[in-house]
């Protein structure tokens, strides 16, 4: 055994088991093992952005914390790191740092230097996650814009399309006009806005007119009929009859609809193409006509008229204008409104009609429910939101978009007859944008001329056959072997994309649930309690924090920082308490390493004190403690009692009461020197083991030069998990006296100011009862010894003095 060094430098420790670990290769996968069971866990592949926050840390100590603990449980882990790396944010930057613009360069090139940007920001974020020691198998990595992966998703949409779960058609979708794209239902996030609701008449046809308040007068000109609710009395005689829009020199229909509400402005509303989901679900109900008055880039379209050309809010001006100017606007009134936005650009989404691909999602709701009950989520409460997102679908998945740094969509269309072209598993991967189908002419009229699919698949499409694809799909024979996965981590926030598309997804393509448990962490919040945001002023750096404090001190926060699940304050007095615990350690480990120079590990034991029999069995307890913890991702628990047990129990209060047979075997006795060296060995260990998941480079520091040797595991993070061995309530009970009454005493020495080696005189122990008296009789020389007491007196009788915090009963008086 190696004696700890006095100094230790958290940084370079860091640093150097980062290399070892990966030279070791104690996190490779092994495909061939069939002895132990395997535990597969489907990391989400982040968005590389070359941003590393502490959600990061947060989230990734997460799943790490998993990883770790179930190696050290037996099993085979498969810990897979992927990057989705298909995105609008790529395309943005790529096209303002080159000066370009996508649509003007060739789409392979184009993609080219999305390429280069993201395997930059791949290289930074990766190095950040190897900083913050994630024992991932790097052997596993995938990145979704590799052709590799590219074949896999292209193969997935052939699939679903041949089982018809894919469609094309013209329906309504939410649409980004900043980014140009159609975005899907889960992309769209919801704001207050404070808007104006203009009341504006409309002439009936037999004279007088009808009031409509509306926040967008703008779509006017896309207005196709005006309804009230059928049993609002007010409006009866109208129904049936036609009104005219204004500034659009077109007559409409009044008809009813349930889902008017009466008691929203005067109860008559214009159903527009489209203002909102409820005017899609009454243009459908009623088939109405549709006239789309907003273009793709969020201007108004030749169909608007004498406004055609106009951005929205300048339509809106000049129609509210107009209105006036013919006195049509009877008022206006401010109005808090829900709208819907992108989510990446903040940008008011518009729901237009297109022609797009889509999955049928809507279909398998009910066996996404009947999975999201049957999977584990810890904490439980979050399943439901998985299962209120999918209930809550309006409309199916759409799929394609309007970019170019994507997985390409396997389709060509024959030129003269339109067929479809879908691509054959054996061609893939392809990009029909740069070639041709692997066919001579078209199946159905003969024409040698086709015509790429230029729109390309949602990102999601990629990353969410994840959990099949590290299992090995469709390569490996038995691929199934490792599917599903055994967990799925992920942010709540992220639930109704990434929880729900995999879900989706893998139902899907395979009639299986995609993983077995969801465990799912809340949002990072700033030191002002509020969402951790760069423009908040509340930000900040993961890197800044690591460099000061290191990794284990972070994972720590991250374990401690509260119940899986919620929000996470990141404070930093809580990653300093954690440092000071790893010095707290450091120390005392290394004290331990001076006693046990001489010491040769045994199996057999050595006559136990009542104190080490304590120690042991709070060590069982806390081992029992936090084994449940982790088996149920309760890391702010598990980390808590080992944490507590090794401060307080371990460092402050045992170390402390052996210190005097450690120092003095000639007084005290050699086997009693022994007894207390087999325990603190013992619990060195397994406190180092416990702490391991969670601060995995100084507990393996620890181990290299304590316990290597001995042990002969190659690192501690695959030495098997303890099992606690017994629970002694008898010693704990007695022990437990035996530390108040130490802990009392050495209180009072400072509170008085004394050294902790003061001598006391006489100590007088009124120990309040015949068994007590009895067991402090047995332990006498360890509250001498640990007290410097010269001459101690323990009597069964109640008494004078101090009382001893916790037993009433017990008092003593001491004199200096
Ligand atoms: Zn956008
Ligand atoms: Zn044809």
């Amino acid at each position: 055994m190696k004696q700890l060094p006095k100094e230790f430098n958290v940084l370079q420790i860091e640093e150097k088991w980062q290399k070892r670990w990966e030279e070791m290769g104690i996190y490779r996968f092994d495909w061939k093992d069939r002895k132990r069971p395997t535990y597969v866990i489907d990391t989400p592949p982040p968005y590389p952005s070359g941003d590393f926050h502490m959600g990061n840390v947060l989230n990734w100590t997460y799943f790490d914390i998993v990883a770790r603990y179930k190696r050290m449980r037996g099993y085979n882990v498969l810990f897979p790191q992927g990057w989705d790396c298909h995105g609008l944010p790529t395309e943005v930057e790529t096209e303002k740092e080159h000066n370009i613009k996508k649509r003007e360069v060739p789409p392979d090139h184009f993609v080219k230097l999305c390429e280069q940007l993201t395997s930059k920001y791949i290289d930074i974020m990766k190095n950040s996650i190897k900083r913050l020691a994630i024992s991932v198998d790097w052997t596993t990595e995938y990145k979704t814009m590799n052709p590799d992966f590219w074949r896999r998703t292209q193969l997935s949409f052939i699939l679903l399309h041949k089982k018809d779960l894919i469609y094309q058609g013209t329906y309504p979708i939410n649409w980004c006009p900043r980014c140009e794209t159609a975005i899907a239902d889960a992309e769209v996030e919801h704001e207050t806005k404070q808007g104006t609701l203009h009341y504006i008449k409309f002439q009936l046809e037999d004279g007088g007119h009808l009031s409509i308040a509306t926040t967008r007068p703008e779509l006017l000109p896309a207005c196709v009929t005006v309804a009230v609710n059928p049993h609002d009395e007010r409006y009866k005689q109208h129904i049936g009859k036609t009104i005219a829009v204004p500034t659009a020199n077109r007559k409409v229909k009044i008809i009813t609809d349930d889902l008017v509400d009466p008691a929203f402005g005067t109860g008559v509303v214009m159903i527009c193409t489209y203002g909102d989901k409820a005017d899609v679900k009454c243009t459908q109900k009623h088939k109405l006509s549709v006239i789309m008055a907003i273009n793709e880039k969020g201007e108004m379209s030749k169909n608007a008229g004498k406004y055609a050309g106009l951005t929205m809010d300048q339509a809106r001006e000049a129609i509210v204008k107009d209105l006036e100017k013919q006195g049509l606007i009877e008022k206006t009134e401010p109005l808090q409104q829900e709208i819907g936005v992108c989510w990446r650009c903040d940008t008011p989404i518009e729901i237009l009609e297109q022609e797009q691909w889509f999955m049928k999602t809507r279909m398998l709701t009910p066996l996404v429910e009947k999975n999201a009950l049957e999977i584990t989520w810890y904490p439980d409460y979050m399943k439901k939101r998985l299962i209120d997102w999918a209930k809550s679908l309006d409309w199916d998945w759409v799929i394609s978009r309007q970019r170019i740094f994507a997985t390409p969509i396997p389709v060509w269309y024959c030129k003269k007859c339109e067929q479809i072209i879908l691509a054959e598993p054996d061609w893939l991967p392809i990009d029909p944008r740069t070639e041709p189908p692997k066919i001579d002419k078209c199946s159905k009229c003969g024409s040698t001329n086709f015509k790429p699919e230029t729109d390309v698949l949602d990102t999601w499409f990629d990353s969410s056959i994840s959990c099949a694809v590290h299992a090995g799909w469709p390569d490996k024979k038995d691929w199934q072997t490792w599917f599903p996965a055994d967990l799925h981590p992920s942010g709540y926030d992220i639930i109704r994309t990434w929880a729900y598309y995999l879900m989706v997804r893998h139902l899907a393509l395979f009639d299986q649930k995609p993983y077995k448990s969801c465990l799912i962490n809340g949002m990072v919040l700033g030191t002002d309690g509020r969402m951790m945001h760069k423009s908040l002023g509340n930000y900040v750096a993961a890197p800044e924090v690591l460099d000061k404090y290191g990794a284990d001190a972070a994972r720590q926060w991250s374990a401690t920082g509260g119940a899986t699940g919620s929000d996470i304050p990141f404070r930093w007095p809580d990653v300093e308490y954690a440092w000071r615990f790893l010095i707290k350690l450091w120390n005392a480990t290394r004290f331990a390493s001076l006693h046990l120079q001489d010491y040769t590990p045994t199996k057999k034991e050595a006559k136990l004190e009542l104190i080490d029999r304590w120690l042991l069995s709070k060590l069982d307890r806390v081992t029992q403690k936090a084994t449940e913890a982790l088996d149920d991702c309760q890391f702010n628990i598990a980390m808590e009692e080992t944490r507590n047990f090794t401060w307080h129990q371990l460092c402050d209060r045992y170390i402390e009461a052996i210190k005097h047979r450690l120092y003095k075997p000639e007084t005290y006795g050699e086997e009693k020197r022994k007894a207390a060296q087999y325990t603190l060995y013992t619990a060195i260990y397994r406190t180092l083991q416990l702490l391991a998941p969670v601060s995995p480079h100084i507990t393996e520091e620890i181990y290299q030069l304590m316990y290597a040797e001995d042990k002969k595991h190659k690192s501690i993070h695959i030495s098997p998990w303890p099992t606690p061995q017994k629970i002694d309530e008898e010693a704990e009970k007695y022990g437990d006296l035996l530390v108040a009454v130490i802990g009392e005493i050495r209180r009072e020495k400072s509170e008085k100011r004394l050294p902790l080696n003061t001598f006391i005189k006489k100590l007088t122990i009124y120990a309040g009862s015949k068994k007590s008296a009895h067991i402090l009789k047995q332990t006498a020389e360890d509250i001498a010894g640990t007290c410097k007491t010269e001459k101690i007196e323990i009597l069964p009788k109640k008494g004078e003095g101090r009382e001893v915090q916790g037993y009433a009963n017990v008092h003593y008086t001491a004199n200096y």
